[in-house]
């Protein structure tokens, strides 16, 4: 496994995503929440991985639940991520929510706690004093943001009146905008991007094709997995192969390393499997060239624009 710093937190460069933990829209079933979510969480942390995201809204805390039991006796190799639906962010209601994460998660304080999206109707300086409360207290050791464009970011540690160093966007191949904007800054003002969805939700993965349709759960809605998306990645996925092929490794490995390799960007992929999970870590070690970077740039582009269009 590789590490990044940001601030004390020490992340490594691939995490685990846990929103299908429990949650109903991914369809995984209970078998999947009960022996297989714990298991991965097991597996992660024996490999190395020490950034684990949940949020209070996945499953309604159910992941938050799965996860607090998994990590039980293993608290101190995780670094702890979680977020807060900023409906209310007045400090009553925050300390509630962020008192229900740590008793579901079964901790005293979390590492990462981050404003899960921003709330256009409340300030970055109102939905910020809360936090610093929190801080203060030692509830949360650090603040992280989710779903914020560059301005609202800075805006946001304006209010909180330190650096805020993470800030978790979705970001993968088939959706490479913060690579032009978000990355940069991440790089020039020692921040980190957290990156959700890093398969496109498995469509990176290979496992699905114009033919094989949309999976019957929620990704039956993403604009990702409709057929003229799918004919319109053929390229995109074409050399997602070919570079697998030439590195022994996976298109969902490959993915990921696209990711990683831009330094400052940590990836969270879910997994539905163990094996999963474990192919996901292998892609820690998966150096890509320059010229493999560039190309699968330049392709995550053409495929951006295209389904703009
Ligand atoms: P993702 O990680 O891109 O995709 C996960 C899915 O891809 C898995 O459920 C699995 O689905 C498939 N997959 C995983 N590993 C694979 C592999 N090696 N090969 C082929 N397929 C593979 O999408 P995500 O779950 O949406 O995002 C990851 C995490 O980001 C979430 O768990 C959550 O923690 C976070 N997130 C945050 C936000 C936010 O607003 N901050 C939003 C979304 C997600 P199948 O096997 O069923 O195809």
């Amino acid at each position: 496994m590789r590490f990044v710093e940001a601030g004390d937190l020490r992340l490594s460069v691939i995490g685990l995503g846990t929103w299908q933990f429990g949650s109903r829209e991914w369809g995984y079933g209970s078998t999947y929440a009960e022996d297989t979510a714990p298991e991965i969480v097991r597996r992660a942390i024996e490999l190395g991985v020490t950034l684990i995201d949940t949020a209070e809204i996945y499953g309604f805390g159910r992941s938050e639940r799965i996860v607090g039991g998994a990590i039980a006796g293993r608290r101190e190799a995780v670094v702890l991520a979680s977020k807060l639906v900023p409906l209310l962010p007045l400090p009553g209601v925050v300390e509630r929510q962020v008192h229900g994460s740590l008793r579901r998660l079964g901790v005293d304080a979390i590492d990462l706690y981050q404003v899960h999206f921003p709330n256009p109707f409340v300030s970055p300086r109102s939905t910020m004093a809360p936090l610093r409360s929190l801080l203060e207290e030692g509830l949360v050791r650090q603040v992280g943001v989710s779903n914020h464009t560059l301005g609202r970011w800075r805006a946001s540690e304006r209010g909180l009146g330190r650096p805020i160093r993470t800030n978790q966007v979705r970001f993968s191949l088939a959706s490479p905008l913060p690579h032009w904007e978000l990355v940069p800054y991440a790089r020039e003002e020692g921040r980190l991007i957290i990156a959700y969805s890093p398969l496109g939700q498995g469509f990176l993965g290979g496992g699905h094709s114009k033919h094989s349709g949309a999976p019957a759960d929620i990704r039956r809605s993403s604009g990702l997995f409709r057929r003229r998306s799918l004919e319109l990645a053929e390229p995109l996925l074409g050399a997602l192969r070919g570079v697998a092929a030439a590195h022994a490794a996976t298109p969902a490995q490959v993915a990921l390393a696209w990711l990683i390799g831009q330094g400052n960007v940590v990836a969270i992929p879910g997994a539905r499997t163990v094996a999963q999970l474990e192919e996901n870590v292998a892609a820690a070690e998966l150096e890509l060239s320059a010229a493999e970077l560039a190309m699968l740039t330049a392709e995550a582009a053409r495929f951006d624009l295209a389904t703009r269009r």
